[in-house]
């Protein structure tokens, strides 16, 4: 059932060919319990890998349950070694970051066999050779003997077909290298075991047959069964899903034993993301106060009005722009530079700076701003908190306090020459609303108040360049349309100021993107280049590990995948560093721009300055972590690739 015809192994030595297998064709049956003696380099081990399929011949076949194993493919090899065949070797070749039980499990979750019950399969087979007690152990806590015992069982617990066994007792002492042996004879009786070694007396004692090889040919072979014609049987190559859980925790492993470098090269490439970050913060923060700042002075939604070649609209055009059914409110707007000086209830003085006079109730009613109510008569006026608070002579206050100012001035009546010493004395105006807005000394009457006050304090020429008229519409989607109908009837054009405004900010702010979208490539190239190398590293320091994977049936792609992991956690960490690092270096930066630069302006200035420096968000940070994972695994691509490209027979040869 497994038989070598004809096999040459050769290897090119310089200019010499060396047989290390010349024209061997041997047989073996189950029951078979062969010893393989040989000098060392007499191709002993070259003759098990060949029969493992971890090594292909040069020339000549093997054939498994008949079938000839030249048209396998790596994969089904793979399969084949984890379902049929146990591997011992005189190292032991446990894996040492893994506990005695993971070591004997792993070929069962090869198999695609579930935990809980490789997990009792395991115990059983660790009680049969005295064992259990060290299940949770490392190898290394190990004797030697102890060791064998557990590679021993970790070949037996699949139940294969086929035993090879290179220099079980090498290591061992000699009753040790007996009781080994015996143990093996006893749990592997119905099948193929070749043992190899170069111990004679061990041969005579356990041996049912004994071949001898020298220089890579047969010397003789103690085999007295007939050969015969052999019916090719199914070989069962389906090739399982191995559990993620177990690549994963291989992966963990090696992130682990190697802790400090693993945290310090997550550490150097996160500088990089913490860059990325900040930035990132820094634009949103910035954009969103100016766009906040800017919002306050200029409504989002407030669309300039205004002519194409003169600066006035007049009346009628007014009244008919008004009176459009996509229009939902427009208002004129006066800014009078009123050069003298009113006075506060106080006696105080202070600079009115304008008079700003909505046509329409529309910007209060919005926001629901406003205390009191509108004015409904010539002679009633609503004021802001600020003109409000100059009024009382009184510095800003908390916005719970907002309703008791008002009603500090409310009906109160107001002599039109507080508001302008050149009106009329004897005019006065009553108080009936004040808005929140804490910036402006804005005081707001209605159309026709302001019409005959700007008549009579400005005269017609300057009304008309002081007349802004801002419109507002119901529905974003008619804007198109409307600016389209005004333009062509009413010869108006209409801005949205706020905007032009923010397409401004945003032209800078794509300029500094691009800056960013630099330094982001850059760190990133250096990122995934140290990732790659660490992978690398970690590759070629597993290059053992590697080989007993692959001797245990491990798939190319188990083994990329271990690497894959590794390169996600190691990214996963990098994004968590660097999320944690940014939004801490953020949090202080706005904490000393608010403590050092803006505490101190405001005082200074008495202004209202709310500027968020950074502003940290889940986004960014999102985006980083998983583009940190996927960056990673991408960076670690090749250097898991390389893993599988390792030729197993050197990387086991290595000691
Ligand atoms: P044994 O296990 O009996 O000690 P091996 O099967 O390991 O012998 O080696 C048989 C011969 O093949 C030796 O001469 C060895 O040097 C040679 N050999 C094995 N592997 C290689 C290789 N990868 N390249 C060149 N020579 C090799
Ligand atoms: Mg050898």
């Amino acid at each position: 059932m497994l038989k070598m015809q004809n096999v040459y192994k050769t290897y090119k030595n310089g200019d010499e060919f060396l047989h290390a297998l010349h024209d061997v064709s041997l047989e073996f049956q189950p029951g078979d319990f062969a010893f393989l003696l040989g000098e060392s380099g007499s191709g002993k081990s070259t003759l098990l890998n060949v029969l493992s399929g971890l090594d292909v011949p040069s020339k000549g076949s093997v054939l498994i349950e008949g079938k000839d194993t030249d048209s396998f493919s790596k994969k089904d090899f793979a399969t084949f070694r984890n379902n049929h065949v146990g591997f011992v070797f005189q190292e032991y070749n446990l894996i040492e970051h893994l506990s005695v039980m993971d070591n004997v499990m792993l070929p069962l979750l090869f198999q695609g066999v579930d935990k809980k019950e490789a997990q009792k399969r395991a115990t059983t087979e660790l009680d049969k050779i005295g064992l259990k007690k060290h299940i949770a152990k490392k190898p290394m806590q190990l004797s030697g003997g102890q060791q064998q015992r557990v590679a021993i069982a970790r070949a037996l617990v699949t139940n294969p077909k086929i035993i090879l066994a290179d220099e079980p007792t090498g290591s061992l002492d000699e009753k040790m290298g007996e009781k080994t042996l015996a143990y093996l004879k006893e749990h592997a009786q119905d099948k193929i075991v070749i043992v190899v070694t170069h111990n004679e007396e061990l041969a005579d004692k356990f041996a049912n047959r004994t071949i001898h090889i020298q220089d890579g040919k047969i010397l003789n072979d103690t085999n007295q069964r007939e050969s015969k014609p052999e019916k090719q049987k199914s070989l069962d190559l389906k090739s399982p899903k191995v559990p993620l859980g177990m690549l994963f925790k291989f992966a963990k492993n090696n992130v682990f034993s190697r802790i400090f470098r693993s945290l310090f090269t997550s550490a150097i490439v996160a500088i990089g993301f913490v860059a990325i970050l900040l930035l990132t913060f820094i634009i949103m923060g910035i954009r969103g106060s100016l766009s906040d700042a800017i919002g306050s002075l200029i409504p989002p939604d407030e669309y300039l009005l205004h002519p194409i070649e003169d600066t006035y609209i007049d009346n009628d055009t007014f009244e008919r722009v008004k009176d459009n059914d996509s229009v939902e409110a427009l208002r004129y707007n006066i800014h009078m530079r009123i050069d003298t000086r009113y006075r506060s209830l106080e006696e105080n003085t202070y600079d009115l700076n304008y008079l700003a006079l909505p046509y329409d109730a529309f910007a209060f009613e919005r926001d629901g701003t406003l205390h009191g109510r509108l004015p409904e008569n010539d002679d009633e006026v609503v004021i802001s908190l600020r003109t409000a608070l100059t009024l009382r002579g009184m510095q800003m206050v908390d916005e719970e306090s907002y309703e008791y100012i008002f009603n500090l001035v409310d009906g109160y009546t107001l002599n039109a020459d507080y508001l302008d010493s050149e009106f009329d004395e004897s005019k006065t105006f009553t108080i009936v609303g004040m808005s929140e807005e804490r910036q402006q000394r804005n005081v707001y009457l209605t159309y026709d108040a302001l019409l005959n006050i700007a008549e009579e304090r400005l005269g017609n020429e300057e009304f008309r360049t002081s007349a802004v008229a801002y419109l507002t519409t119901g529905d974003d989607g008619e804007i198109d349309s409307l600016t389209r109908q005004l333009r062509d009837e009413e010869g108006l054009v209409l801005r949205n100021v706020f905007g032009e405004i923010t397409a401004q900010i945003d032209d800078i702010m794509f300029t500094a993107l691009q800056w960013f979208v630099g330094i982001a490539l850059i760190s990133l190239a250096v990122a995934g280049i140290l990732i790659g190398l660490v992978i690398y590293t970690s590759v070629l320091e597993r290059v053992r590990e590697i080989g007993i994977l692959t001797a245990l049936g491990a798939r190319a792609s188990n083994i990329r995948g271990i690497f894959l992991i590794e390169s996600g956690i190691s990214g996963l960490l990098s994004g968590v560093f660097a999320s944690v690092a940014a939004v801490f270096i953020a949090l202080g930066l706005n904490r000393l721009f608010n403590n050092f630069i803006e505490t101190p302006l405001n005082l200074l200035l008495g202004g209202e300055l709310n500027i968020t420096l950074l502003s940290p968000s889940i986004a960014p940070l999102a985006i980083v972590l998983v583009a940190g994972v996927l960056y990673a695994m991408l960076s670690g691509w090749i250097p898991s690739r390389h893993a599988t490209k390792l030729n197993a027979v050197s990387a086991l040869r290595k000691e």
